[in-house]
């Protein structure tokens, strides 16, 4: 197994247009409506906010869903089926991120949740909150917890990833020198404004070596490469199911289980104590510490189908498909006169399939609302809830994101390459203006979905649909 330590380097590609494919996702094929009246499938490359469902994990959940019943402490048959799936999910859940035998496996909602409850569990030393550094380039799921609930220090990334390490490993080393050692180093797997990674082994290195321990915000790092707790020694990771092809509202916290049994309840309520007086409580340790409530039992059984098809793939295939879209698009991109590519670290050792940009003359928010209009595409655009990153790399107005992964397809990243240079070449089409502070298009003729919302898709998509909205490649 390829593992994060050992990634080579992306290659450079011409052109993508064959490639299919990894993995079949749900709703690949959906026809979104154009200003001119026509349906294309429309391009996913939002992926790295929340990926599209895998086949595997719309099969599993439509197999579970007959068998759900109460958990844990339902007698019924169902409730002790429902019980085992949602446990075995578990145990699927931590064994996919490579956890030791004595870590803990949370569920949770997302990472920032995950991240949220760990914030609660960081040791106090001598009575004052434990001491936590994270770098300004981290999502603010990834900083924010820090910031509220423990003694945070925010330490400004530097240009390259040898500056940044030397400046973590010169912070935690003064924070030990003063006689108070920082107990946890944040970090991110992979950032979701460039795609780039920091090294693992060294980050663990650093932060080891001054006594601190350390969690990743796995977010957009583990559904893109196999990621082992066991083999690297991160402490803790955090990641959401809906960016991992499972959005059914299950997330994970994995990791060392003392933190987590001694710290503070994450949600007080059923289920996370062993009795409750009217003068004091008594806590579970271990998952249910953490779980108070009635858990997501779906939720848990569609990330566990995602970590298992995950697991199965060839981990090879599916990094060569992504960095083979990536690199298509920094170099498609970067080949448009006034496309600037957003970059953070020159020298990061891998990147995952997030590729930020600015197109100069456009604002951010244009640029995706004629994405979207003109081309069926979508993607991001705005500050990705990394303010301080943003505006620190110089990009206060914000930029445009477009991401991949297993579900994409060459046609979509050359589709996004040739409406950017068609943009740069000749303008929008369509008039656009801001109305409540977004992008829109002027009397905007597509339909918008009534009702439930599926309704108006329903009604048009797929063969038999609405003859006006033929499916046809732009
Ligand atoms: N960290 C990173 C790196 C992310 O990209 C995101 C989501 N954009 C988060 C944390 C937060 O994830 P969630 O919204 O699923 O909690």
């Amino acid at each position: 197994m390829t593992t994060i330590a050992e990634s080579p380097a992306c290659p450079s590609v011409d052109r993508v247009d064959a490639l299919t494919p990894v993995l079949p996702v749900l709703g690949h094929d959906t026809p979104a409506p154009l200003v001119d009246g026509r349906r294309v499938p429309y391009a996913n490359l939002d992926v790295a906010a929340s990926a599209p469902a895998l086949q595997a994990v719309g099969d599993r959940v439509t197999a579970a869903l007959p068998l759900y019943a109460s958990v844990h402490r339902g007698a019924g048959y169902l409730s002790q089926v429902s019980t085992t799936l949602y446990e075995s999910a578990r145990a699927t859940i931590g064994e996919f991120v490579g956890a030791r035998p004595d870590d803990l496996t949370l569920l949770v909602r997302n990472t920032t949740d995950a991240l949220n409850l760990l914030a609660g569990c960081v040791p106090a030393a001598d009575g004052t909150p434990g001491r936590v550094l994270v770098l300004d380039v981290e999502h603010h799921a990834n900083l924010l917890p820090w910031q509220r609930a423990t003694d945070a220090t925010v330490l400004t990334g530097r240009g390259t990833v040898a500056a940044t390490l030397e400046a973590v490993r010169a912070e935690l080393a003064a924070g030990a020198a003063a006689g108070r050692g920082y107990a946890l180093l944040a970090v991110t797997g992979a950032s979701n404004v460039t795609g780039e990674t920091l090294p693992v082994a060294d980050v663990v290195a650093a932060a080891h070596g001054a006594g601190a321990r350390v969690v990743l915000d796995g977010a957009q790092l583990v559904p893109h490469r196999r990621f082992s707790l066991a083999q690297t020694g991160v402490d803790y990771v955090a990641f959401s199911g809906h960016k991992a092809y499972a959005p059914f509202g299950a997330g994970a916290l994995v990791g060392r289980r003392d933190w987590l049994d001694a710290g503070t309840p994450y949600l007080a309520g059923g289920g996370a104590v062993r009795s409750v007086r009217v003068d004091g409580t008594d806590w579970h340790d271990g998952p249910a510490r953490h779980e108070a409530g009635s858990p997501n039992v779906l939720g848990a059984v569609a990330l566990a189908a995602a970590c298992e098809t995950l697991a199965a793939v060839d981990t090879v295939a599916l990094r060569e498909h992504e960095d083979a879209l990536r690199a298509r698009l920094v170099d498609g991109l970067e080949a448009i006169d006034g496309v600037e590519v957003v970059r953070l670290w020159p020298d990061a050792p891998d990147t995952v399939g997030v590729v930020t940009f600015t197109v100069s003359g456009y604002e951010p928010g244009q640029v995706a609302a004629y994405l979207s209009a003109e081309h069926g595409i979508g993607v991001r655009d705005g500050r990705f809830c990394a303010h301080p990153l943003l505006t620190r790399l110089g990009y206060r107005a914000g930029a445009v994101r477009a991401s991949v992964g297993a579900g994409t397809a060459g046609e979509e990243v050359e589709r996004l390459v040739a409406a950017v240079a068609a943009l740069v070449a000749d303008g929008p089409r369509a008039d656009y203006a801001v109305v409540d502070g977004l992008w829109v298009v002027v009397d905007d003729p597509r339909p918008v979905p009534e009702g439930s919302g599926l309704d108006g898709l329903l009604a048009t998509a797929g063969p038999g649909g609405d003859e006006a909205f033929a499916c046809v490649p732009d």
